[in-house]
């Protein structure tokens, strides 16, 4: 069974992709962080991410930079949502989330353009969502955990900046597929998001269940 979970920035789709990941015994790929190590690689090299050349050069990114924590910080993300837009440097990762999406037994996979680009043939689509306000407190909360204290608005423009960067940009834009089920997890808890996101994928289950009997 393949999952793909989307959704902007701290929707809470990460969460969601690797609690169900956990619930059906599925490897789990945060597609983000791909991103993220490019971003990483071409601002240690400083190098230009608005530049096509110079991003697709930090798509030499070894493995184990993937568990690099500082891929998580806000200044990588900003970064990684430039290097992200430009079409070579989605094609040079392209391959290994197809591969990652098509290993035997299926995968949840988390990101922008699962269910539309990665994985269209997923079984199951979520497309996780929640007002920019919301994510702006929860991911100020977040900072404030690491130490880092930005005003509620520096965050929220932040969010907004890069909500419009991911779903305006030419190439595999952050959109909801046709197919795919919204989960607004704005006034819910991770427990109640986690628990409605199964439910999504039990439906699909009977669903093809269903489906294939009647065949
Ligand atoms: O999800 P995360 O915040 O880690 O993603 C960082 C950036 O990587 C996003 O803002 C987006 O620009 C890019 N990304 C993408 N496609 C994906 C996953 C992430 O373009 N499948």
């Amino acid at each position: 069974m393949i999952i793909a979970v989307d959704g902007p920035a701290a929707s809470g789709k990460g969460t969601i992709a690797r609690a169900l990941a956990r619930h059906y015994g599925l490897p789990h790929l945060d597609t983000g962080l791909l991103y993220r190590a490019v971003a990483a690689e071409v601002l240690r090299e400083e190098r230009d991410p608005a530049n096509e050349a110079d991003a697709l050069a930090g798509c030499s990114f070894d493995d184990f930079q993937l568990e690099d924590p500082r891929l998580k910080s806000e200044e990588v993300g900003k970064v990684a949502s430039v290097v992200s837009a430009h079409p070579l440097v989605r094609k040079a990762l392209l391959l290994r989330q197809k591969r990652f999406a098509g290993q035997p037994g299926g995968a949840v996979l988390d990101g922008r353009d699962i269910g539309t680009v990665i994985a269209p043939e997923a079984d199951v689509k979520i497309f996780v969502k929640a007002t920019p306000m919301i994510r702006a407190q929860r991911r100020q909360l977040e900072q404030r955990k690491s130490g880092i204290f930005e005003s509620l608005d520096k965050v929220l423009s932040d969010i907004r900046a890069r909500d419009e960067r991911d779903a305006k940009r030419a190439e595999a834009p952050m959109r909801q597929a046709a197919d795919a089920v919204l989960l607004d997890t704005s006034f819910l808890s991770i427990e109640a998001a986690v628990q409605k996101a199964v439910a999504i994928v039990e439906a699909a289950r009977s669903r093809a269940k269903a489906a294939s009997e009647s065949e």
